[in-house]
């Protein structure tokens, strides 16, 4: 273990320092409380052991702020020439763990310290256990936001981060801008190459969008099927058309085979941009379907195109 004591008097810690080296601990040591807890704070021992009649701050009042910044309990013993019942109990009172005499015993000491030892090793199990269990359910929060095909957020995160961004938007008197993009004739490419070369055409789909989100504040999310959402804070109209745009040639440009698609013959997106100035009157609701409004528009006048609808 790693012990820290704390005694005003030079030869009772020398010789517990002593005591404990030699039983395997390693000594940290303090002559008053407020270097004590200084050294509890910088080292985050596994046992302190704690001398009662110090100068400034006495071994109680030492312990009593101790525990007012220790999250988890490392044990403290009292030692002390003091031992009337009442004074057992005010070390007990004051966060203390146990109580010896001074001076101390050798053989009930080495005892305790076996004790401890037991203590420390279940704190250190418990304190890994907790932490692994912590890692595994960020790893769950994480899995239940994103879309298992795609690795894009899914449509759960979608509806709550446009919540969010909404309500910041307007709070912050921003623009906030959105792209739906749906793929065009996805059917034909499933009836096609089945559904296997589908998830990949989706997983290509996605590709693109994440390379071409480049702010930490924007978002792309798997809406739903084909259909793909993206989220543009603080992007104006003129922003979010070129970043749609944008979209729409790199598909074009990746040529990927779609044969029952139109004239090109190739995949491609149709997308319905809107962007809201900021107001009051905005909801997600709204700006979703002002979006697929636009969208719906792009795949009547013939697909493979961008639509912008601004809402007023
Ligand atoms: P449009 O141009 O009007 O959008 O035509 P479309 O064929 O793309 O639209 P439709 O809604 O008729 O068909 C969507 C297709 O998307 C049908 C469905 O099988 C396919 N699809 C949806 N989700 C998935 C998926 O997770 N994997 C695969 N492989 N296909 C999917
Ligand atoms: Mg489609
Ligand atoms: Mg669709």
């Amino acid at each position: 273990m790693q012990i820290l004591i704390a005694d005003d008097t030079p030869t009772d810690l020398m010789v517990m320092s002593a005591f404990l080296k030699a039983l395997g601990h390693e000594i940290v040591t303090a002559t008053n409380g407020e270097d004590a807890i200084d050294a509890f704070l910088t080292f985050k021992p596994d046992l302190v052991i704690m001398d009662v009649v110090m100068p400034g701050l006495d071994g109680y009042e030492t312990v009593r702020r101790l525990r007012k910044l220790d999250d988890d309990w490392v044990p403290v013993i009292f030692l002390s020439a003091c031992t009337e019942p009442d004074d057992i109990a005010l070390g007990i009172e004051a966060g203390g763990d146990d109580y010896l005499a001074k001076p101390f015993n050798k053989t009930v000491l080495k005892a305790k310290m076996i004790a401890m030892q037991r203590i420390a090793e279940m704190r250190a199990r418990l304190l890994r256990v907790s932490m692994e269990l912590e890692r595994a359910n960020q790893t769950l929060r994480n899995l239940a936001d994103v879309d298992g095909l795609t690795g894009l957020a899914n449509r759960r995160f979608l509806d709550r981060h446009l919540e969010v961004e909404v309500d910041d938007c307007i709070s912050r008197g921003l623009p906030v801008s959105l792209i739906m993009i749906d793929i065009d004739h996805f059917k034909a490419f499933n009836d096609k190459f089945g559904h296997l070369a589908g998830d990949k055409c989706l997983q290509q789909a996605a590709k693109i969008l994440k390379g071409e989100i480049t702010r930490q504040s924007d978002l792309a999310a798997r809406y739903g099927g084909e259909e793909f959402c993206l989220v543009l804070p603080n992007t104006d109209i003129v922003g979010a058309t070129h970043l749609a745009e944008k979209i729409r040639r790199q598909m074009e440009e990746r040529a990927i085979p779609n044969e029952g698609a139109g004239e090109k013959g190739i995949v491609t997106f149709s997308l319905g941009v809107c962007t809201e100035s900021p107001s009051a009157s905005t909801s997600p609701k709204k700006l979703l379907k002002a979006a697929d409004t636009a969208l719906y528009e792009a795949k009547q006048r013939g697909r493979n195109r961008v639509v912008v609808h601004e809402v007023t």
